[in-house]
């Protein structure tokens, strides 16, 4: 499986998030036991390169529900690469402990996965698990869709 998300990544970097595409800094998934809410992280400590990783659960999943969660992702990876390094390491410090912060992370991130033309793709996912999380409520996501301003796509792999 682990093979197929890295072709779901890739083909999102090429089609909707073109920013990434270029960048010498390469982004990496990896498969591992998250915590029980956890589908994925977004990590950015390490030098050289930012890192996917992926609970093993996403076996379980479908493919559209597969894409929204990496396209999810890598919204995280743009929203970070855009901060200085000084606030991406205030906010890296400050996400664990202020649900604030969490919410405003995790909105921003299912915002602009909608806007790049996942917004279904990211639905599926959240309908499939099942749970809200501190992001956009399925409801607010289905608004966004329903407003026609976003594209529409999906990833053949
Ligand atoms: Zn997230």
């Amino acid at each position: 499986m682990i093979q197929q998300l890295r072709k779901i990544k890739r083909e999102l970097v090429k089609s909707g998030y073109p920013e990434l595409r270029f960048s010498p800094r390469p982004i990496y998934i990896s498969m591992s036991t998250l915590d029980e809410e956890t589908a994925a992280t977004f990590g950015n400590d390490t030098p050289g390169y930012d890192i996917i990783t992926v609970d093993h659960f996403v076996d379980t999943i479908s493919l559209e529900a597969r894409v929204g969660l990496i396209a999810h992702e890598l919204a995280h990876c743009v929203i970070d690469r855009r901060r200085g390094q000084h606030w991406g390491a205030i906010m890296d410090f400050l996400y664990p402990n202020s649900k604030t912060i969490k919410r405003y992370e995790e909105n921003s991130a299912d915002r602009m996965t909608v806007e790049r033309g996942y917004g279904k793709c990211l639905l599926q996912f959240k309908q499939e698990v099942g749970e809200e999380g501190y992001g956009l409520t399925n409801t607010e996501i289905l608004r966004m869709i329903e407003s026609g301003r976003y594209p529409l796509y999906s990833v053949r792999v």
